[in-house]
């Protein structure tokens, strides 16, 4: 249960994934096709770190024993309208939607998916007031050629209501260029761009996504700390860093919440935003996170307040969200 007050400050999430498989799995949890531990529990993180751990996490969390059965566009809906419940219960205004799951694609096709996602949205929207996008992510393993066939669907289709494109998976062995072109088709479709760096690679993968691949934002990006010259880059140009914490521990790639860099990158004026990341797999929502940052950073509630309003103007729907959270638009 979160302070008071870090319920009540009006948020905004920018990098939450839908995880699909473990929200159906727990919308039909009579089939038993969840493991009941808190999936981050499941494997040791002195075996398995960094995105090694975060695969298997995944793999072992969804037990691979979702039905595809339980892929129906009702369902997508129903636990897409569940997210934005949950996000209402925090006082988070508005959120933008990752959803990436190939299954879904495959079962129901990418229209389908994204469509149902926005029904989930719209409902939600009725019931909370909570306004949404929803980013298109694509994994990086999986190859340029499904990239760009992902981007070219869901921008083809205005019902899916995407708003930007996010590239995540295996940093290290996936350079940046290979997906050079589904940024230019994602860039040319008026979305706006993040792309997962700086998390399990180093500086260069951020410096890349900027200059190769166009990011707006970026996600995670924490490891921008071991370059004071990028650290200078992301602060004079207002680039948000869509900072997850927790997720960052849970994958043990940083020791503890003191020793995270959130504080260092604030105190340089870059412009950090918290974020939940996989809630359902690793356990933490975004009160979560601010109670962390007051707690084991020092932040202020006025702190926190500058990161919302960081959040809302790096937002790919920046006028709805702004709108959303009651925060005046920054000068850059
Ligand atoms: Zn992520």
């Amino acid at each position: 249960m979160g302070r008071p007050s870090i319920q009540q400050l009006p948020k905004a999430e920018l990098h939450l994934h839908l995880e699909t498989s473990l929200r159906l799995c727990r919308l039909a949890d009579r089939t038993g096709c969840a493991d009941t531990r808190e999936p981050y529990l499941i494997s040791d993180p002195k075996l398995h770190h960094g995105y090694d751990r975060l695969r298997r996490l995944r793999y072992l969390g969804r037990a691979a024993r979702v039905p595809d059965s339980l892929y129906t566009i009702e369902n997508i809906a129903r636990i897409t309208e569940e997210l934005i419940e949950e996000a209402a219960t925090k006082n988070v205004r508005y959120v933008e939607v990752r959803v990436g799951g190939r299954r879904g694609f495959t079962l129901l096709g990418v229209r389908g998916m994204l469509q149902a996602v926005a029904e989930g949205r719209r409902r939600g929207a009725r019931s909370t007031g909570v306004a949404s996008s929803t980013i298109l992510t694509v994994v990086r393993e999986r190859g340029p050629e499904e990239a760009l066939e992902l981007v070219e669907a869901a921008a083809s289709c205005e019902e899916c209501g995407v708003a930007g494109l996010d590239i995540s998976g295996d940093e290290a062995n996936f350079p940046p260029a290979l997906f050079a072109r589904a940024c230019n088709a994602a860039r040319d479709a008026g979305w706006g761009i993040t792309i997962h760096a700086g998390e399990f690679s180093g500086p260069a993968s951020i410096w890349t996504a900027i200059y190769q691949l166009g990011a707006n934002r970026i996600g995670h990006g924490f490891r921008a700390v071991e370059d004071p010259e990028l650290v200078d880059y992301l602060s004079t140009h207002g680039i948000p860093l869509e900072l997850c914490p927790t997720s960052n521990l849970r994958l043990g790639i940083v020791r503890s919440w003191r020793e995270h860099p959130l504080r260092t990158l604030f105190d340089h004026g870059v412009h950090v935003t918290l974020n939940s990341d996989d809630p359902i797999l690793l356990g933490a929502t975004l009160s979560d996170e601010f109670e962390a940052a007051q707690r084991e950073q020092g932040f202020q509630d006025a702190d926190l307040e500058r990161m919302t309003g960081y959040a809302a103007n790096g937002a790919f729907h920046r006028d709805v969200a702004l709108a959303a959270v009651g925060t005046p638009a920054a000068t850059p």
